[in-house]
């Protein structure tokens, strides 16, 4: 089992597989885009494959496939296909912005797609245009009727931002009336490719919790999921739940249970570290398994406490969200 110098057990992996996109959201890239890593430099499907099988039997049973947007991906499917072989995982999920998705869902659901989290910071058109910079708000409502239609188990991640959809809690949270749909609220983070775009967030988890009880006075905490990332609550009545991720103000470190491998193959112990070593090098220098698993430990044996301390340890965050998975 792979345990971390504080004591905390690894047992989800989260794999970003490019960091291309077809969006650009206002709080994960510049309106230019990103300088995209060459396709070279891309682990290949065949290695990630190899790190999810070596990491299996280890006590990593999750896995979420993210990116960049995974389906500009090519055969991403055959690839949810090759893992969906591993033994050992008992779950793997998808996170999309879902403008390729549609039509896509039953087979997501064939290749036994655990879960799908769909990013949608708005239920308008026009701010959603404003935020992602694409016209393609009509795509996305279809991706979540299909996976509704098909009771895929669906979260919709929104991030929150000051002056770009803060109309929108509402209406979101009205969502989870009619539909069994987890809808979570993220603090911004400066992951946006530029570097941090306030000086203080704006939007913190208890400015979000706040703004939720005074539209809706009923609402109550519900039991947070083991290893949960959201503090997690319910209009009594409504059939979805409502979570707030303090992305920001990091205040789920001391249950971390994640790593995170980047398109180009850094470990990373800590969303806000810099990279610990990079898997995909050691893989095309020859190494053996035994000597893949050595790496890992020996990098969770220097695991930073919490998001602070990795930040502090780091150059200043300029990096895009979608050059680490979120
Ligand atoms: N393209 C896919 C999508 O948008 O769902 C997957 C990759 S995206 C980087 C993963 C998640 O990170 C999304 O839910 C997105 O909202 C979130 N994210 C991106 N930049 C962020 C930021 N600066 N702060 C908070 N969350 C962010
Ligand atoms: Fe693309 Fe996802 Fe980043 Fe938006 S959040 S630009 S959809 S990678």
């Amino acid at each position: 089992m792979l345990y971390d110098n504080h004591g905390r057990q690894i047992s989800y992996l989260r794999l970003a597989v490019t960091d291309r996109c077809n969006l650009r959201c206002f709080y994960c890239m510049p309106e230019e885009g990103i300088r995209y890593v060459d396709r070279e430099d891309l682990m290949s499907y065949e290695e990630m494959e190899r790190i999810a099988r070596l990491l299996a039997p280890l006590g990593v049973d999750k896995l979420r496939i993210t990116g960049g947007e995974p389906f500009v991906r090519k055969d991403i499917l055959e690839f949810f296909e090759r893992l969906s072989r591993i033994e050992g995982l008992k779950k793997i999920n998808l996170t999309t912005n879902g403008t390729l998705t549609a039509g896509h869902v039953q087979d997501l659901q064939r290749l036994g797609i655990h879960s799908v989290n769909l990013s949608l910071d708005t239920l308008d058109r026009e701010r959603f245009l404003q935020i992602t910079r694409r016209d393609a708000f009509d795509k996305v409502m279809t991706t979540l009727d299909e996976l509704l239609g098909h009771g895929i188990p669906t979260k919709i991640n929104a991030v929150v931002m000051e002056g770009k959809n803060i109309d929108d809690l509402v209406p979101m949270v009205e969502l989870t009336r009619r539909h069994p749909v987890d809808v979570r609220f993220i603090e911004e983070m400066p992951f946006n490719g530029q570097g941090a775009h306030y000086a203080h967030l704006a939007w913190d988890h208890r400015r979000i919790l706040a703004h939720l009880q005074e539209h809706f006075p009923a609402i109550a905490k519900v039991p947070d999921p083991p290893f949960s990332t959201s503090r997690n609550y319910r209009v009594p009545g409504f059939l979805g739940s409502v979570g707030i991720i303090a992305a920001y103000s990091r205040t789920f470190c001391g249950s971390c249970n994640r790593i995170r491998i980047t398109p180009q193959g850094m470990l990373k112990t800590c969303l806000y570290d810099d990279g610990v070593f990079n898997v995909r090098d050691l893989i095309r220098h020859g190494a053996s398994d035994e000597q893949l698993r050595a790496a890992f430990l020996d990098a969770l044996a220097n695991r930073a406490r919490d998001g602070f301390e990795a930040e502090n340890r780091r150059r200043p965050v300029q990096e895009s969200m979608s050059t680490i998975g979120g």
